[in-house]
């Protein structure tokens, strides 16, 4: 489908460059399909760099599935503190489970089981297919659908079902017949070395003869970006005895989480915290209280898994006892 598409020759521009400018990173040099596993839940949405000091802390604190398997959520969440978007640790816990309950702690490593996990989806079932069953099969994460849509000059959007469909028939036509692994690793280090998100480095790609792309800057189409919803939280920070008082979580964003207690009295703000949240803008707004019946206390030197605005609300807020601060937005929580 490619102009001048050489398969053989494809692979060995794209495969060979791979060999010699892949990163070393610490789930490459694991092909246990737990240790995939684990790096894909955690690098969804989240960048290498972050997710590179959490993956080697977890590994350590759960080397694998049975660890996994046995430990508490509170334990889980706690050790994902900061990564954000919780789901994915409470998930990557009762896939654990499941695979010891159901598939004796080992893997599957055929497709139909994989995606019966919780928080599997195509996207992790094939790429545990591929980087560690080393099948040959289209791993389609934000990288390898901007090399492929660029490769193939998609000027169409890729998130719909037309976009989609059309990106997986381009992928397979490029797949080799054997070496999964090897192949879905080029194109997604291609994709974030080389075939970056906005200007690519063509003149050093190593598959530029093969690329139809006439304005690669351009691609993969984006529709219109989604509006931004306001939000105000009103929250509270109470102490007593030296214990700092918390709330679980009402509500799915953070379930399982600890958080500052929320209020609807408007109080004298002693700390604004702006964060965002996936489409949600959040200017928390927090004043003092006295603790109520219902909210429990923590050691501050002990406190349970909360999500990023509130853990760091309340750092500052332990470190100033009065006064006011103001953080930038922070993303990723
Ligand atoms: S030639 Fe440019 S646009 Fe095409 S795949 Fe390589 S880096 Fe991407």
């Amino acid at each position: 489908m490619i102009s001048n598409h050489d398969p053989g020759k494809f692979h060995r521009s794209l495969h060979g460059w791979f060999r010699k400018n892949g990163r070393d990173l610490p789930w490459r040099r694991s092909r246990d399909p737990y240790a995939v596993l684990v790096s894909e839940f955690m690098l969804q949405q989240t960048t290498v760099a972050a997710v590179i000091p959490f993956y080697v802390r977890w590994m350590k604190r759960f080397p694998d599935i049975a660890s996994l398997a046995g430990s508490d959520e509170e334990t889980v969440l706690k050790l994902w503190e900061g990564l954000g978007y919780y789901s994915r640790a409470r998930n990557l816990r009762r896939a654990a489970q499941e695979i010891v309950a159901c598939h004796g702690g080992v893997v599957p490593d055929r497709m139909p089981e994989l995606l019966q996990l919780p928080g599997i989806g195509p996207y992790t079932a094939s790429a545990i297919a591929a980087f560690s069953f080393d099948r040959p099969v289209p791993v389609l994460d934000a990288n390898i659908i901007r090399v492929v849509a660029r490769l193939f000059d998609f000027r169409k959007p890729v998130t719909d079902a037309k976009g989609k469909y059309f990106i997986e028939q381009a992928a397979r036509s490029l797949l080799p017949q054997r070496g999964g692994y090897l192949h879905a690793s080029s194109l997604m280090e291609l994709g974030a070395l080389i075939c970056k998100a906005g200007r690519p480095d063509c003149p050093s790609c190593p598959v530029r003869t093969f690329c139809r792309a006439v304005s690669p800057e351009k691609i993969p189409f984006k529709p219109p970006r989604k509006v931004v919803i306001h939000e105000r939280d009103l929250r509270v920070f109470a102490r007593a005895k030296g214990g700092i008082f918390l709330v679980p979580s009402a509500g799915p964003r953070w379930k399982g989480l600890w958080l500052l207690p929320p209020t609807r009295q408007e109080g004298e703000v002693i700390l604004e915290l702006s964060c965002i949240v996936t489409r949600h803008r959040i200017r928390m707004e927090i004043s003092r209280a006295r603790p109520r019946a219902g909210w429990k206390a923590f050691d501050p030197a002990n406190l349970p898994p909360m999500p990023t605005p509130h853990r760091r609300a309340l750092a500052i807020l332990l470190e100033q006892h009065t006064g006011r601060a103001r953080l930038r937005p922070s993303r990723n929580i």
